[in-house]
C-alpha cells in the first residue's frame, strides 16, 4: 500500500517529460507548415528513411537483442554503429534501457516491479512510466554487470546528454549541410524521425501486451501480432519473445516478418555477428502444443465434469467425442514429453561419461532418438488440429 502511494505521488521526471511532450507537439505544428511552404529534396527524404531504419534497428538489434538479451555477439564496429543509432533514438543510455528491460522480463506485468507494466494500462506502459519518477523506474544496474564494465557504454552513459545533442543536432545537421538542406534534414531526419521511432518502440510495451495471439504461453500479457511487427522491425512477435527471450529471433517461423532477425543473420553471414542463440524446434513445438491443449481443456472445462463427460445433454454429441479425444491425445502427449525429458537427461549423462573421441557416436544415437520424438510431437500437433477441424473450432 505504501508503495502504491509512492506511485501516486511520484514526482515528474522533468527532462524526459519535456522531451516526450515537446517533440511530438513541435513535429505536429512545424511539419505541415514546412511541407506546405518548402520543397523537400529527394536526398532529404532518403536521409529521413535511412536514419529511421538505422535508429529503429539499433534499438531492436542493438539495445534489445544484443545488449539486453545477449542473443548473439557482434563485431565491435557493428556494436558501436548500433550504439550510435540507439543514442540518436533518444531512449536513454544503454545502462538505463537494458537494466529496465531486463527488469521488465523478470517481473513482467507486476504493477510494482515491472517498469512498464501493462497491468497499469495503455498510457502507463506506452509513455506514462517515463514521465514520472516511479519506484519501478529506478534502476540500480545490478542486473547489467556485463554492460557496466564496458568502457564504451560507460562513456555513453556518463556523457549521455551531450551525445544526444551531438548526434541529433550535430550529426544530422552535418548530413543536412552536405546534401544542401540543413533545416529540412533537421526537421525530417531529426525531429519527425525521432517522434515516429519513439512511439513505434513504445508500441512494443503497450500494444504488444494488449492485442494479438498467445501461441506459446498465457502466463503473461505479451502477444504475437503481425501488424505490430511491421512498425517495430519484427518485435511484434512478443509472446514468443517473452517465452524464449534469448533467441535472436522474435518472429521464429521463417515466414514471420522480422527484419531484425534477417539483419542479424546477414551480419553473421558476413562474419560480423556470431554465436546466434536459438531455441530448438522441439522445445518451441512443445510449448505450442502445450498451449493448444490448455486452450482446448479450458473450453472443455466449462462444459464437462471431472470425468470429462459433457454435462449438458442438449449439446451436440460430437462434443463428447471431442472431449474424449482431447483427453486421450493429452495423455499421449504427456508420454512423449516424459520420454523427451528423460532423453535430455540421458544425453547429459552420456556426454559426461563418454570420452571425447566417442562423443560423435553418442550424438548420432541421440540425434536419431530426438528425431523420433520430434516427429511424435509434430504428430500430436496434427492430431489436435484434426480434432479441432472436425468440431469446426478454431484454436486461436
Ligand atoms: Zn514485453
Ligand atoms: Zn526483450
Amino acid at each position: 500500500m505504501a508503495k502504491e502511494l509512492e506511485f501516486k505521488r511520484a514526482p515528474i521526471n522533468w527532462i524526459p517529460a519535456a522531451v516526450l511532450v515537446a517533440t511530438p507537439i513541435a513535429a505536429a505544428l512545424i511539419t505541415p507548415w514546412y511541407l506546405a511552404t518548402h520543397k523537400v529534396s529527394a536526398p532529404v527524404w532518403l536521409t529521413f528513411g535511412a536514419v529511421a531504419v538505422w535508429t529503429g534497428m539499433s534499438i531492436t538489434a542493438g539495445y534489445h537483442r544484443l545488449m539486453s538479451h545477449r542473443a548473439y555477439k557482434a563485431h565491435p564496429a557493428v556494436r558501436n554503429f548500433f550504439l550510435l543509432g540507439a543514442t540518436l533514438a533518444v531512449q536513454g543510455s544503454a545502462f538505463d534501457w537494458c537494466s529496465g528491460h531486463r527488469t521488465h522480463h523478470r517481473h513482467v506485468d507486476d504493477p510494482m516491479d515491472d517498469p512498464y507494466s501493462a497491468k497499469r494500462g495503455f498510457w502507463f506502459s506506452h509513455i506514462g512510466w517515463m514521465l514520472r519518477n516511479y519506484p519501478s523506474g529506478n534502476f540500480d544496474y545490478k542486473n547489467i554487470p556485463d554492460l557496466t564494465k564496458d568502457k564504451v557504454l560507460q562513456i555513453q552513459h556518463k556523457y549521455y546528454g551531450l551525445w544526444v545533442v551531438a548526434t541529433n543536432v550535430g550529426l544530422i545537421g552535418a548530413i543536412g549541410w552536405l546534401i544542401g538542406d540543413v533545416w529540412g534534414t533537421l526537421l525530417l531526419a531529426g525531429l519527425v524521425r525521432l517522434v515516429i521511432n519513439h512511439h513505434f518502440t513504445f508500441f512494443i510495451n503497450s500494444l504488444c501486451h494488449m492485442y494479438g495471439t498467445r501461441p506459446y504461453t498465457d502466463t503473461n500479457t505479451a502477444r504475437d501480432n503481425f501488424i505490430l511487427a511491421i512498425p517495430t522491425w519484427g518485435e511484434g512477435y512478443h509472446n514468443y519473445h517473452h517465452f524464449f527471450q534469448y533467441d535472436y529471433r522474435n518472429g521464429v517461423k521463417w515466414w514471420q516478418y522480422d527484419p531484425t532477425k534477417w539483419l542479424i543473420a546477414a551480419l553473421a553471414k558476413l562474419g560480423l555477428a556470431s554465436e546466434l542463440r536459438t531455441v530448438d524446434d522441439m522445445t518451441i513445438k512443445h510449448a505450442e502444443v502445450q498451449m493448444q491443449f490448455k486452450r482446448a481443456q479450458n473450453k472443455l472445462a466449462k462444459i464437462t465434469n471431472e470425468q470429462g463427460q459433457v454435462l449438458d445433454s442438449n449439446l451436440p454429441s460430437n462434443l463428447q467425442k471431442f472431449s474424449d479425444r482431447i483427453n486421450f491425445e493429452y495423455q499421449q502427449f504427456n508420454e512423449t514429453v516424459k520420454e523427451w525429458q528423460a532423453l535430455k537427461a540421458k544425453a547429459i549423462q552420456m556426454k559426461k561419461a563418454e570420452f571425447s573421441e566417442r562423443l560423435h557416436e553418442v550424438d548420432e544415437v541421440l540425434r536419431d532418438q530426438y528425431k523420433i520424438l520430434e516427429q511424435r510431437i509434430f504428430a500430436h500437433n496434427r492430431n489436435l488440429k484434426q480434432a479441432f477441424k472436425q468440431l469446426n473450432y478454431k484454436p486461436s
